[in-house]
């Protein structure tokens, strides 16, 4: 039921099926919004947006986001690209162009029909950074050449492409940064740390660490970064960004291989592997920005967002499912 004074927008999510992008199409449909879904379901799964799938406010466009359209839309949400090492690198010369020509077709959409238009960037584009924390400011440490630049550069490309389309045609645009955000609905076989740490864990197996585990990241839960998409596509038009959104406190990963087994409810063995090229030391997003020109911080700590994540895992596949499965 409409609320009143509610103005019901047309709003595009591309990489809607996937794990960010089902749960943001969720929270537009709940605030009485049109969603359009679009999606190639390269890294997403139609199990992600089955709760949707039937809401009169949605709809699913199954195709590339690189992949010419015509619409008419308020919004746009630019989500689409496999965001897991272990996928964008399964094909990189796809994920350039996904990232590239992808975020190109928005914006020509955008352009097309006036539509605001948000570009869901990363904490790549800071690279290995040199700065701690990492403020927007920061120009980044990227390698051109290396196995995750096709990622980091892509991202970077798209940035400059939504920046020449702000300044040359007037186009409305937003840019967050989105540092490493976990919670339900990330895929088993997604291959970043938390999905790969918890389902080990459930598994009784041992806990994969890449390099030494003194790595860090600063781990922000789901529902505290779509928040964060939201205000950020909402505030005035002033504000294109870009803007950093992460949870800042810091974890090293082994860290993070004690809260997952506390999480799980038992101690867990650990393997070790080498370090992936390019694995960034450290990470965690300076959000003064954010708070300032938002009114938004991220309010799920960690403990809290593994425990409903593991909850999640355990219901879609209960131990002794996993444990038959070995
Ligand atoms: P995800 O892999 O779960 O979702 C990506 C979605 O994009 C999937 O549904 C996939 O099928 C779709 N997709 C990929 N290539 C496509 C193409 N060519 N055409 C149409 N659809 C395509 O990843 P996620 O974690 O939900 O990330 C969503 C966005 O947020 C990505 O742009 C990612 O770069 C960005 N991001 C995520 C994180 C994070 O920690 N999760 C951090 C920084 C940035
Ligand atoms: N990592 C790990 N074990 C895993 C998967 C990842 O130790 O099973 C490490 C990885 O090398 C990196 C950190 O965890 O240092 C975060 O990896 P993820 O792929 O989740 O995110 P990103 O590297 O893109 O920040």
């Amino acid at each position: 039921m409409p609320r009143k004074n509610h103005v019901q927008k047309r709003i595009l999510v591309s990489g809607g099926a996937g794990f960010i992008g089902s749960h943001l199409c969720e929270r537009l449909v709940s605030d009485g919004h049109r969603v359009l879904c679009l999606d190639n379901f390269f890294t997403g799964t139609r199990e992600n947006i089955a709760g949707l799938a039937r809401h009169p406010a949605f709809e699913l466009i199954e195709q590339d986001v690189a992949a010419p359209l015509s619409l008419e839309v308020d919004e746009i949400y630019n989500l689409a690209c496999p965001a897991s090492p272990v996928h964008y690198r399964r094909d990189p010369v796809q994920t350039t162009r996904t990232c590239v020509m992808g975020a190109l077709n928005m914006l020509d959409l955008a352009h097309a029909c006036g539509a605001k238009i948000l570009q869901a960037s990363t904490s790549e584009v800071y690279g290995d950074p040199q700065v701690h924390p990492q403020p927007e400011g920061y120009w980044g440490n990227v390698n051109p050449i290396g196995e995750r630049s096709c990622y980091n550069e892509g991202k970077r490309c798209a940035e400059t492409l939504f920046f020449d389309f702000w300044r040359q045609y007037g186009t409305q645009i937003k840019v967050a940064r989105i540092f490493n955000t976990y919670g339900p609905r990330m895929q088993d076989d997604d291959g970043r740390v938390v999905s790969n740490f918890i389902v080990q864990a459930l598994r009784g197996a041992p806990l994969t660490v890449y390099g030494d585990g003194r790595q860090t990241r600063s781990f922000c839960y789901v529902d505290d970064l779509v928040d964060g998409l939201v205000h950020l596509m909402d505030a005035g038009p002033e504000l294109v960004g870009p803007v950093n959104l992460g949870n800042p406190a810091e974890f090293t990963m082994l860290e993070l291989t004690g809260a997952v087994g506390e999480a799980v409810g038992g101690e867990c063995e650990l393997v070790f592997h080498p370090l992936p090229g390019d694995d960034p030391r450290q990470r965690q997003p300076d959000i003064a920005l954010a708070r300032a020109a938002l009114g938004w911080q991220p309010h799920t700590d960690l403990a809290c967002g593994l425990a409903r994540t593991v909850a999640y895992f355990r219901e879609r596949q209960p131990v002794t499912e996993l444990l038959d499965g070995d």
